[in-house]
């Protein structure tokens, strides 16, 4: 046990520039935010109203947004003795207060809708599964959203694209990154409000027929959302929308299906990457019948090893299907997603998803060096 693991990664507000409303009370917030904060504030009429990102520093040097349950998790991960078990349930709760991991959380979910980088924001967060919905503008011929998650959420998403200071009927495209429902239940209705719906060639029909690919999660439904699905991907496609290329990379093994996504903005390469990486060595669902953990294996080391136009691609900001969201060194979490594959794989061990409970995980955040605090 080390110095590692006394200091904790603590939520602070830093970077992104706020864009406020010209309302009184929210200018009032804004100028008291930059006055506590030190951060620039702009004001003019018209302006999108937009949120920040609440973001920590990590002991690796990343800056990332957290949502609570992860956050516990990782932090208890560092102060929970190596030989008590790993709780559950009832008991997890308990260790997060007995452990003092409640004191200081990021909130249960991110400020939305928020601007990430340039012309990517987050604009939904599914409340049962953390899901993540991120809208891409393209300019003057409209905006795409990624992974709109369940239909419930479309009318605060849509609310949210207004926010951005975009219209409704500016939402022309909708990618699925792959077709389980908790992804792709809302594309019906934006297919109805006129979007156009991608998604790979091989989950297609899983969402146009409406499927138990489609439906993993909820077996005991009778019948499955389908959409018309006006695009099929394959890999390697440059997918042109708007003033925007997108770079399809096929990484089956989660579904036959999932892509991942490669954008570059402001000289930063942005991983969107569905259920296929997450942050810190999460790995996304692999106990489906069609789960194929060998082609997860080989989807992950391609997108390590990837290359654009011969150059290997460095890995910046990861924006997954659910959970954290990372602002830099992205490389870090598809690394550490290869390894435990590898590893679990070469012992035969059942993949889970989370890796808080895993010995190798609790001896690795005993290893860490200190935290640097935010910025
Ligand atoms: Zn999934």
């Amino acid at each position: 046990m080390n110095s590692g693991i006394e200091r904790r990664a603590k939520p602070v507000p830093v970077g992104n520039k706020m864009l406020i409303h010209p309302s009184v009370c929210v200018w009032f917030r804004g100028i008291l935010a930059a006055f506590v904060c030190g951060i620039s504030v702009r004001v003019a009429a018209g302006e999108p109203l937009l949120e920040r990102l609440r973001l920590s520093r990590t002991e690796e040097g990343q800056l990332v947004a957290f949502n609570r349950g992860n956050y516990q998790a990782r932090e208890l991960a560092k102060v929970l003795p190596l030989d008590l078990p790993w709780p559950v349930g009832a008991e997890l709760a308990k260790a997060v207060v007995k452990f003092g991991v409640n004191r200081v959380v990021p909130p249960a979910t991110q400020p939305m809708p928020s601007r990430i980088l340039g012309d990517v924001f987050l604009v939904g967060q599914d409340r049962r599964s953390t899901n993540l919905t991120y809208m891409v503008d393209c300019g003057a011929e409209g905006v795409m959203l990624i992974d709109p998650s369940y239909d419930s959420e479309f009318e605060r998403t849509v609310a949210n694209v207004g926010k951005c200071g975009r219209k409704p009927g500016d939402i022309k495209w909708v990618i699925n990154t792959h077709c389980h429902t908790d992804h792709s239940w809302a594309d019906y209705k934006f297919s109805a409000a006129g979007a156009q719906i991608i998604l790979h060639e091989a989950d297609a029909t899983a969402v146009e027929r409406g499927t138990r690919v489609t439906a993993f999660e909820r077996y005991e439904l009778k019948e499955f959302p389908v959409s018309r699905v006006d695009r099929r991907l394959s890999d390697g496609e440059e997918l042109r929308l708007g003033n925007k290329v997108f770079h399809v990379i096929h990484t089956p093994g989660h579904t036959p299906g999932s892509i991942c996504l490669l954008l570059q903005v402001e000289n930063k390469n942005v991983l969107f990457s569905g259920d296929t990486i997450f942050y810190d060595g999460m790995l996304g669902l692999q106990s489906l019948a069609y789960s194929d953990n060998d082609r997860y294996l080989k989807s992950v080391a391609k997108l390590e090893m990837f290359k654009l136009n011969a150059q290997p691609v460095r890995w910046d900001l990861l924006l997954p299907g659910h959970g954290v969201i990372v602002l830099d060194r992205a490389y870090l979490d598809v690394q550490k997603a290869r390894e435990r594959l590898e590893h679990d794989l070469m012992l035969g061990r059942e993949l889970q998803v989370m890796p808080h409970s895993l010995p190798e995980y609790r001896r690795r955040m005993f290893g860490r060096p200190p935290t640097t605090p935010g910025e």
